[in-house]
């Protein structure tokens, strides 16, 4: 905590910065610093009573959740693939990096979070500007970096906050911000992706029954979980420069459990804003922003839902093959 900077010190909630350090229960201190935004205006109360109500849709074994989320912003610039890093500076193009604590400080001063060292890196938990659930944060590095993949702070960030969801979501793959480093964290009872049965493989590694390709992972041990995790997710990468994931993980009643969407940037849709949508539509929640986009998901409900997933559903012969070597009986 000593020596940060000015910037980043003026975003730290004191209070709760005090009970995090004291060990008071993070699930308490998370709801208490969300509640606060709303409570001085950061984000509209109406937005987040929308959200709150979930409409499902079921057919055929496939199952999605449609929200209004009529507040919802989108700030970054996420419908192009941008080139390898390293990218050293917070303002690029002449747009602010809004996930560097300059920017925030500046820009959204009620803007408050929480600091925390987690797998030895710093990382500062904010109140996601544009929630998908009640409460929802961005974990944002301190330090303008890339947005590259790494299982050993996801698994570390969930190991600290117990029940939450943490998720990554690939540079070009979802990530609102593909140049600063960021995580998501929630809690939520309930995702329908949790739902969808092993279609292929066991309990250890499988690929889910859902229309796009995604990859159950799960151990009881924690640094077993996190190599597994690890190893997998550089794999499939290591396929080409097109390859992105999105990662969620929890763990939840001693096992740990990570759902990897294997994604490729050649593989996009034109049902969802960007092209990429993000780990929420795998995972099987849909944003409705405004009445038309409400009416159009509602009516076409589940069909919708199908062909979003398998337009982003990477089908060429290389993950084919992949998939087919992981699954193989060693
Ligand atoms: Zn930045």
């Amino acid at each position: 905590m000593n020596g940060l900077d000015r910037s980043l010190q003026s975003i730290i909630d004191p209070d709760l910065q005090a009970q995090w350090m004291a060990g008071t229960s993070k699930k308490a201190l998370l709801a208490q610093l969300f509640a606060t935004q709303v409570d001085n205006g950061v984000m509209p109360r109406a937005q987040i009573n929308g959200i709150s109500r979930l409409d499902s849709f079921h057919a055929d074994g496939m199952q999605f959740c449609l929200q209004r989320n009529y507040g919802r912003v989108t700030r970054g610039v996420s419908d192009q693939v941008h080139p390898a890093p390293p990218y050293s500076i917070p303002f690029r193009g002449g747009m602010p990096c809004f996930c560097c604590p300059e920017v925030i400080s500046y820009q959204w001063p009620n803007e408050r979070g929480i600091y925390a060292e987690v797998g030895g890196k710093p990382l500062v938990i904010l109140p996601n500007i544009s929630p998908i659930f009640v409460p929802h944060f961005t974990v944002i590095s301190p330090e303008h970096r890339p947005q590259l993949m790494d299982c050993n702070i996801a698994v570390a960030l969930a190991a600290m906050v117990p029940g939450a969801w943490v998720i990554q979501n690939g540079q070009d793959a979802g990530a609102t911000n593909p140049w600063h480093y960021h995580l998501q964290l929630f809690f939520a009872d309930d995702l329908p992706l949790v739902h969808c049965p092993i279609e292929n493989g066991g309990d250890a590694i499988g690929v889910l029954h859902h229309p796009t390709l995604i990859v159950r992972i799960s151990a009881p041990d924690p640094a077993l979980f996190e190599a597994q995790l690890s190893d997998f997710v550089a794999e499939y990468l290591n396929l080409g420069e097109t390859r992105r994931v999105n990662l969620l993980i929890r763990e939840g009643a001693g096992l740990w459990t990570g759902y990897v969407v294997l994604r490729d940037t050649r593989f996009r849709t034109d049902l969802y804003r960007s092209g990429q949508p993000g780990y929420a539509e795998p995972a099987g929640i849909i944003s409705a922003v405004d009445d038309a986009s409400y009416d159009i998901w509602a009516s076409e409900n589940v069909r919708r839902y199908h062909r979003l997933m398998t337009d982003i559903r990477p089908i060429d012969a290389e993950t084919v093959d992949f998939i087919q070597a992981l699954l193989a009986p060693s």
